[in-house]
């Protein structure tokens, strides 16, 4: 396979692709020994921030994205084998690349802008899980924009979906 033809693989190309390596051997794992492997590494970078061994963060974020890719994919195949799951699958989308999208639709998935005016309401987003004050405060201001910032990004993508699945 050439280098080249990797360069523009799409999120999802890159999921499917380190699955295919990986999947068929790692089929023995639950969900949760997947996940531990994600934070294993993600810890790894983590130290390796800490240290500023910035080549050895690069090296250890690499292996953090391929186990989040096989996590996604193995939750994708899992999901699948129940309704209840497949029913979950069309409302959030029926791959990984689509989930995403769904959560952030080139745009914050908080403010819903591009850039992210989040910094204008930094207090009440990061507050509002603590506080109800707060919650009502983001749901009224923040998540009301957001929603209808999120609807508009989502139809842009829907009429540019081809573009994307070329990236
Ligand atoms: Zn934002």
């Amino acid at each position: 396979m050439s280098l080249n033809i990797v360069r523009g693989w799409t999120l999802q190309q890159w999921s499917e692709g380190f699955y295919g390596i990986y999947g068929k051997n790692d089929s023995f794992r639950t969900l949760s020994n997947y996940w531990i492997q994600v934070c294993n590494d993600a810890s790894k970078v983590a130290e390796a921030v800490r240290r500023y061994e910035l080549d050895h963060a690069m090296y250890h974020l690499g292996n953090a994205f391929c186990w989040i890719s096989c996590f996604a994919e193995r939750l994708h195949a899992d999901m699948n084998q129940f309704p209840i799951g497949k029913q979950i699958l069309m409302e959030k989308g029926p791959k990984f690349q689509d989930w995403i999208l769904k959560r952030y639709p080139f745009v914050c998935h908080h403010c819903g802008y591009v850039p992210c005016h989040c910094a204008l309401y930094t207090e009440i987003v990061e507050k509002r899980n603590e506080d109800e004050k707060y919650e009502k405060k983001y749901q009224s201001q923040v998540a009301a924009k957001r929603d209808k910032k999120h609807s508009s990004a989502e139809k842009k993508l829907r009429k540019n979906k081809n573009k994307i699945d070329d990236y």
